[in-house]
């Protein structure tokens, strides 16, 4: 609640500080899709076989998938994290798709991206949640920073020669890859109605679509969701936001542990990337895989576990306990206060097992994620009967 008062805090519109190339592209981009897009579907669409449409379904989705995972796996999780090593062919691949969504160089991405982790929830953050919901989404791009941000957080990727070849051609490749490039296959497949067609739908529609679905990223998962590794940014783990993301919507994870190449750390998360990463390295496309050993990943838990308890103690010392009579919400209380124990024991042995450089058995893992979801259950045991009596 109280991050989202926070959003109300107003951002004022530099006008003299626009940046129109930018503003054009992003409000042109929406208004064909929005407008031209749907008429000409509607136009033409009627007259189209099941396999006219398949044909546009396919074209969009592949186009959908190679830019956003181009964005997600290369520009943020190889290029600015450097999260795992990968071979000249990945590296094209993201950097020629990559421009293909219209998102700056991966150099400029990454010098933005690597600040917003060092400065988060800050003035010197990019993309500061704290400037309100539009300006993390959208409302960074649409200005020009005073004075331009050095690129010195970026001087590993100055010596790769393709990110510096990418840097200095991504417009021409972007313009040819997104518009010329569907155009010709959409041409090829049924002349100048179907050229058009593949034009709209994956070139300006697929922008869009992967542009709001990285923006997303920066604002809703900032916003949206659960802390469960810290809570000491703004930074939220939701799966709604997975969805959209190609697997990045574990973002309170990610800003934990951002070398690690998997952002949905647990089995049943949704993270494609993070499967490409690891379907890739089998044939040696990829390599040295970066991963944070599990008893690091439950320590953070338990540690942020142990806040939470003391933060739901804190607010029940001011509440009248006699008000909260049911037996089962008094046990949690107690079971809370005893919990203190039971968290010193589990971090003190996790962290003897991270400094010995041991990782938990599949069994130990599963053992200690169970106690902690036991205190977990305790707190929303109380905050519920909370909620009932407000
Ligand atoms: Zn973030
Ligand atoms: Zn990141």
């Amino acid at each position: 609640m109280k991050d989202q008062n926070k959003l109300s805090k107003k951002f004022k519109f530099p006008l003299n500080r626009v940046d129109w190339t930018n503003t054009l592209f992003l409000l042109g981009t929406l208004i064909v899709s929005l407008t031209i897009v749907p008429f000409y579907i509607w136009q033409h669409g009627a007259d189209w076989s099941k396999v006219d449409i398949l044909f546009h379904s396919i074209l969009f989705f592949f186009y959908y998938c190679f830019t956003g995972m181009s964005i997600t796996l290369g520009y943020h999780r190889l290029f600015s994290h450097i999260s795992f090593k990968a071979k000249w062919p990945v590296k094209l691949f993201t950097l020629v798709f990559g421009a293909a969504a219209f998102e700056n160089s991966a150099l400029d991405w990454s010098a933005d991206h690597r600040r917003h982790h060092k400065h988060v929830d800050t003035d010197l953050d990019p993309y500061n949640i704290n400037e309100g919901l539009f300006y993390a989404h959208i409302g960074w791009l649409l200005f020009k920073l005073r004075p331009i941000p050095p690129l010195n957080n970026v001087k590993d990727l100055l010596n790769d020669k393709w990110v510096v070849w990418q840097h200095n051609w991504w417009k021409p490749v972007a313009f040819f890859t997104s518009f010329v490039v569907p155009f010709a296959l959409g041409f090829s497949y049924g002349g100048y109605e179907h050229a058009w067609a593949a034009l709209l739908i994956s070139g300006f529609l697929r922008i869009v679509a992967v542009q709001h679905s990285t923006f997303f990223i920066n604002s809703f998962c900032h916003w949206i969701g659960n802390r469960p590794y810290s809570s000491h940014c703004t930074a939220r783990d939701s799966w709604i936001m997975a969805l959209v993301t190609f697997g990045e919507g574990y973002h309170n994870y990610h800003h934990e542990f951002q070398h690690d190449y998997r952002n949905g750390v647990k089995p049943w998360q949704f993270d494609p990337t993070k499967w490409t990463i690891w379907f890739m390295s089998l044939f040696g496309l990829t390599y040295n895989l970066r991963r944070v050993a599990d008893a690091n990943i439950l320590r953070r838990e338990f540690i942020e576990t142990e806040l939470k308890v003391k933060r739901q103690l804190e607010i029940l010392s001011e509440v009248e306990i006699s008000s909260i009579p049911q037996e089962y919400i008094l046990n949690s209380i107690e079971y809370l206060k005893s919990s203190a124990e039971v968290i010193k024991k589990v971090t003190d042995e996790l962290q003897a097992m991270a400094n010995k450089k041991i990782d938990l058995s599949k069994s130990k893992f599963i053992q200690m994620r169970r106690e902690m979801d036991v205190i977990l259950g305790h707190i929303q045991i109380i905050s519920q009967a909370k909620l009932k009596m407000a």
